[in-house]
This record gives structure tokens, C-alpha cells and sequence, in this order.
């Protein structure tokens, strides 16, 4: 009697253990799927929900509709870098908590001056721009600190062509283009929301 109860004892350990091992398995990739459509992941979209911040995963193509609604429900204008691949995130920050959480940064000086000076016409359609695009060359994930310390206009500019004006519709367009292109993908992508000025930049959060 008593070993008939440790077999199936046994068994129902190893029936247990076979299950969670596959459980396991299957349920691992499925957080890495797009949140959106449940297709392949490729980026993680960053939000905040009730002043919680949680990132998402998401796919490209995901993404890019995501950011065609943020950049055009935001109504404040901003500086945006050219996604480059190396720094894990791109992201958004208002001029307002950038100068008060760094102190000692330049770059939201540069933001204000270059902003209350762009040009309102999209260069790529005519539109109302509320957006300027500034070049990437020479950004790497080792010097976003160092432009986020002096600002792009003694760093970025030097390197780069003179920065554009562009409405909402042209600067997605061309930040798809760029992530299609090459490939680039991050683990965190934070758009603009709201209505104060600020700039969007490869970095790490
Ligand atoms: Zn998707
Ligand atoms: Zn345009």
C-alpha cells in the first residue's frame, strides 16, 4: 500500500515539474511580444500612467504609429537629434525638469536659444513646423553625456548640417526612416506629451 501512495507521489512530482519547466518555457517569450498586436517586439515604449512610468514592448511598426499620435497631440515644440544606434533610449524631456533636475547641463540653454529662433515653416512640406531637427554624426553611447553637458551647439552642430524645421507629420516620418534604415531599435523610446518645449535625444535614462 505504501508504495503504491509513493509512486503515485512520484508521478504527480514529475507531472508537476514537466509542467512548470514548458509553462516556463512558453510563457518567456510571450513577454517580449508587442503589446499592441502580439507580434515581435523589437523596441520598449516607455509611458506613464498615473505618474507610474512602465515600458512596453512594442514593434516597429507599433511604434511608429504611437509616435504619429504623441507628436501630434503635442502642442509645446521641441529639438529633436536624429536617432543614432548605440545609446539605449530616445527620449523626451521638458526643458522645465531638465533645468531643474541638472543643474550643472547646458544643453536646455541651447534648446530655449535654438527654438525661439527656428524658422515655423516644415522644410519638407510647408506646414507649421513645431519641431527642429538637429543631425547625429559623431554621437556615440559613450559622448551623449558629454552633449547633454555642453549642449549640441558646441558639439553636435560642429559635426552635423545646419539644424531644420519640421511640422509633426515630416519629423515621424523621418525618425521612422532612420530606425527602418538601420536597424536601430531602443530599449526605451519616450515621446513628447503635453504642452512644454523640450528636446528629444538618443540617450540613456
Ligand atoms: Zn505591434
Ligand atoms: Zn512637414
Amino acid at each position: 500500500m505504501m508504495k503504491i501512495f509513493l509512486i503515485v507521489l512520484a508521478c504527480i512530482i514529475l507531472a508537476w515539474l514537466v509542467y512548470s519547466f514548458f509553462r516556463r518555457r512558453t510563457k518567456l517569450p510571450a513577454t517580449r511580444l508587442c503589446f499592441l498586436c502580439g507580434g515581435e517586439s523589437g523596441y520598449g515604449y516607455s509611458e506613464v500612467v498615473k505618474d507610474v512610468k512602465r515600458v512596453r514592448p512594442i514593434c516597429r511598426k507599433c511604434l511608429i504609429s504611437q509616435l504619429e499620435n504623441d507628436y501630434s497631440n503635442f502642442s509645446g515644440r521641441a529639438v529633436v537629434i536624429q536617432p543614432v544606434s548605440g545609446p539605449p533610449c530616445y527620449a523626451f524631456h521638458s526643458i522645465r525638469d531638465w533645468s531643474k533636475s541638472f543643474k550643472n547641463s547646458k544643453i536646455d540653454d541651447d534648446v530655449r536659444s535654438y527654438l525661439l529662433r527656428m524658422d515655423t515653416t516644415c522644410q519638407d512640406c510647408g506646414q507649421r513646423a513645431n519641431f527642429l531637427w538637429i543631425g547625429s554624426s559623431g554621437l556615440t553611447k559613450y559622448n551623449f553625456g558629454n552633449v547633454l553637458r555642453k549642449g549640441f551647439a558646441e558639439t553636435l552642430l560642429p559635426m552635423n548640417p545646419p539644424p531644420i524645421s519640421l511640422c509633426r507629420r515630416c519629423c515621424v516620418r523621418r525618425i521612422a526612416k532612420k530606425l527602418e534604415e538601420e536597424g536601430i531599435t531602443y530599449l526605451e523610446v519616450h515621446a513628447p506629451k503635453g504642452a512644454e518645449d523640450g528636446f528629444v535625444m538618443p540617450m540613456a535614462q
